[in-house]
């Protein structure tokens, strides 16, 4: 059995699918405070529909030492896949404690549980955040990490805390550094769901004619002045980490970015849009976001030749797909008001 945390949140979510559709059988841990429950319920309607596995729900808080105990002795888990935590780098300027109390202690508490009840395997969602401004592109593993927000540190603080616990306790681990994830499943399970959407290609999908989308800088040093980016489709990015479970049953541990390898800027993710959907997106060109990198690409070299992992979705699908799961997030998002509305009524 899987433990997959943070499953009720975006990438969580498409992790849990994938181990799913490869026949493992899953529990999520999940507080809610970021995730949706209609994501747990699609996922547990999935999961009959597809293999039959077991998937059961656990709303609770890494940072719950008797819940960890418990679920643990509950369960037999064979690796703990963990996602739970916040993301949103501008919320982890201006509210830092959140970030090293649900991200790091979350972490930590979680790593105690598992050497406590003898669970011996972790994959990490890490990102590329640890590596702060690239001092060379594309970035591979061994580039320093000097992250240049809260977000970032806390991150890299709990790459610290596993490759020490590792060390001490005979964990054995698989941390992904993530590029920019995008897209969802093709069976529309999941997708991004964010109250908060900063992203870019939701951004461009949730724009109309009563909400322009802000392109947040043209003078970059780039190809075409805007910023480029390494986008990896979700379910490409969610498959590494079944891999990476069956890779930790024979190898030991080790550290892994998951990219394309390829760069493509602001300007080509918006054309790109707009030629899959055959759509015209109302555009207003602002300055810079604070923060922003011009060039963030992977090298992928590793992925491909330790895990044998490679990108197989197109950019195209992937922005098809994500188009499609704007619209199930609509009927949900409407759903949801409804039932709010019916709650206050009551
Ligand atoms: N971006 C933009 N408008 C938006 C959201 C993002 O122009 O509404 C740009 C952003 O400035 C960056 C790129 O798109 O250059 C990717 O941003 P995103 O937030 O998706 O990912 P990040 O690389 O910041 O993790």
């Amino acid at each position: 059995m899987i433990l997959v945390t943070g499953a009720a949140g975006y990438i969580g979510s498409h992790s849990a699918i994938d181990f799913i559709k490869s026949g493992y059988d899953v529990v999520i841990l999940d507080n809610l405070s970021v995730g949706h429950i209609e994501i747990i319920d699609r996922i547990k309607t999935f999961a009959k529909s597809a293999k039959g596995n077991l998937v059961d729900f656990i709303k609770g808080d890494t940072r719950d030492t008797e819940l960890l105990d418990k679920l643990f002795k509950t369960y037999k888990i064979d690796a703990v896949v963990h996602f739970a935590a916040n993301s949103l780098v501008n919320e982890s300027v201006t509210n830092p404690s959140k970030y090293y109390n649900n991200n790091v202690s979350g972490s930590i508490s979680l790593l105690d549980a598992m050497v406590k009840n003898d669970v011996k395997k972790i994959v990490f969602s890490s990102t590329c955040a640890t590596y702060g401004e690239p001092e060379y592109v594309p970035i591979d593993e061994k580039h320093p990490q000097r992250p240049v927000n809260p977000y970032g540190n806390s991150k890299l603080a709990i790459e610290f805390a596993i490759k020490d616990y590792a060390h001490a306790y005979g964990l054995k681990y698989m941390i992904f550094r993530y590029f920019n994830v995008i897209g969802a499943d093709a069976e529309m399970v999941s997708g991004e769901w964010h109250d908060i959407e900063t992203h870019l290609v939701p951004n461009i999908l949730k724009a109309d004619s009563d909400k322009v989308f802000n392109l947040f800088g043209t003078d970059y040093d780039t190809k075409d002045g805007t910023c480029v980016r390494d986008y990896i489709d979700v379910c490409d990015l969610a498959r590494a980490h079944t891999m990476a479970f069956e890779y930790l049953q024979k190898n030991e541990s080790t550290i892994i970015n998951l990219g394309t390898g390829d760069g493509q800027s602001v300007k080509e993710i918006f054309s790109a849009v707009e030629n899959s959907l055959n759509i015209k997106v109302p555009l207003k060109v602002c300055g810079r976001r604070e923060g922003d990198p011009a060039k963030l690409i992977a090298n992928n070299s590793k992925a491909r030749e330790v895990l044998k992992w490679q990108a197989q979705t197109s950019l195209e699908d992937s922005v098809r797909n994500a188009a499609n799961w704007e619209n199930v997030l609509k009927t949900l998002q409407k759903a949801r008001a409804e039932k709010q509305k019916e709650g206050a009524n009551a």
